[in-house]
């Protein structure tokens, strides 16, 4: 428990978890998308920034929208799930990994998490399979930036021919045995929201090698415009371009993507070293087959070192106790010292939009017991080394 015997001077500034990281260079092309007037959905920016993502990634096609979520929900259109489509989601996520299958009708059924990855389990994914025979699409997320255990993933799913959806918006940069996360799904979606890895201020992309897919996506973005003289609609569409503004931004950020990644490791190694005497563990991967982006760093405690937690309707408590602590207590003293902490994702089978969703799990519910146990600690590339060892000496008060 935190007892506030160890002097800690708080932050004078706010630290964040992750805030956007600026170089300069996305001034350039900003300034020149204004200067040549390409000031829309159209432009050098949006084509750069496309090509830039199919070099890094290796994939046919990067198409640029207006965020992950949209690009999240082009593919899950372009996928083919439709109304009452039963599809299963990792459920250890953020909320736009799925809700774009509701979106479109489907029914999301949610996959346990494997406390090795936090990501979707593969035995748990082929329990859902023994149980729901007929269903043939799979969105698996990358969480924090760590790659899913992709080959098991997709042996289950090609026994069972079913289509993966990456959502990789976390985890640009990261790779599986060499593969880079954006290829790792049939379709794959990325994000440039103001606190990934790198940013566009907003903006996602949506990536596949399929030829005829990608056009479709595209010209769904548009507002599904036929190629005639008048305005000629045949499908539904949507206007999720992105713009040639954020598409500066990004291009000016893709030269530092390897530089913040390797920040972020610098962050997560040293958080690893600095509370290895502490019962906790980092988000954990599996070094012979992962190289996360390590874009947030994060703890559980051990369950032998948790004091009493209650998570309310909207609040939690906790009552402390001494050589223990919780997430909850961590949170609020970190925010004490005006830092910012995170719980990790509530899983999506304990939120109340999705209280009617099956839930399948080979184990024990590990993804809720991540999240009673987890938190995300601050990660932001800005921060300086003795920052991060107060932050560091932080968590240690709570363990006193
Ligand atoms: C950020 C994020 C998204 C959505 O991206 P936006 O660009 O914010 O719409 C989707 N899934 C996960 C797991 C994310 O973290």
């Amino acid at each position: 428990m935190y007892t506030g015997t160890t002097v800690i001077t708080p932050f004078e500034k706010k630290l964040y978890l992750a805030s956007p990281t600026m170089h300069g260079e996305e001034l350039v092309y900003i300034n020149r998308a204004y200067e040549t007037n390409w000031m829309s959905t159209l432009g050098e920016n949006i084509d750069e920034s496309e090509r830039l993502i199919e070099r890094r990634t290796g994939r046919k096609h990067a198409v640029a929208l207006t965020t992950g979520t949209a690009a999240m929900h082009l593919a899950v259109k372009a996928a083919g799930i439709t109304r009452g489509t039963k599809v299963f989601c990792s459920d250890l996520t953020f909320a736009a990994s799925t809700n774009p299958v509701v979106y479109e009708g489907g029914i999301p059924v949610f996959i346990d998490a494997e406390t090795s990855t936090w990501n979707m389990d593969p035995t748990s994914l082929a329990l859902a399979f023994q149980k729901y025979t007929d269903v043939r699409h799979v969105v698996v997320v990358n969480l924090f930036g760590t790659p899913c255990r992709y080959e098991a993933i997709r042996a289950v799913c090609e026994k069972h021919s079913a289509v993966i959806i990456e959502d990789a918006a976390e985890a640009l940069g990261a790779s599986y045995l060499h593969k880079p996360a954006g290829t790792l799904g049939d379709i794959s979606v990325i994000s440039f929201n103001g606190n990934k890895i790198i940013t566009g201020t907003s903006g996602g992309m949506l990536l596949t090698d399929d030829d005829t897919l990608a056009a479709k996506v595209r010209k769904w973005s548009t507002q599904s415009r036929e190629d005639a003289p008048w305005y000629q609609h045949n499908e539904l569409g949507y206007n999720y371009r992105m713009s040639n503004l954020v598409a500066g931004v990004i291009r000016g950020q893709m030269n530092h993507l390897d530089e913040h990644i390797t920040r972020k490791k610098a962050i997560y190694d040293k958080y690893q070293k600095g509370l290895s005497d502490l019962p906790v563990q980092m988000n954990p991967f599996d070094e012979a087959l992962m190289s996360p982006n390590y874009w947030l760093s994060c703890m559980t405690l051990n369950p032998e070192a948790m004091c009493e937690q209650h998570r309310g309707k909207l609040k939690p408590s906790y009552v402390p106790a001494h050589g223990k602590s919780c997430p909850s207590e961590i949170l609020e003293t970190l925010k004490r010292f005006n830092a910012e902490g995170r719980p990790l994702w509530k899983p999506m089978h304990l939120q109340p939009l999705y209280a009617s969703n099956d839930f399948i799990s080979a184990e024990d519910d590990n993804s809720a017991d991540l999240f009673r146990r987890g938190l995300c600690l601050p990660s932001d590339i800005n921060m300086t080394e003795e920052q991060q060892e107060r932050l560091i000496a932080i968590v240690h008060a709570c363990f006193e």
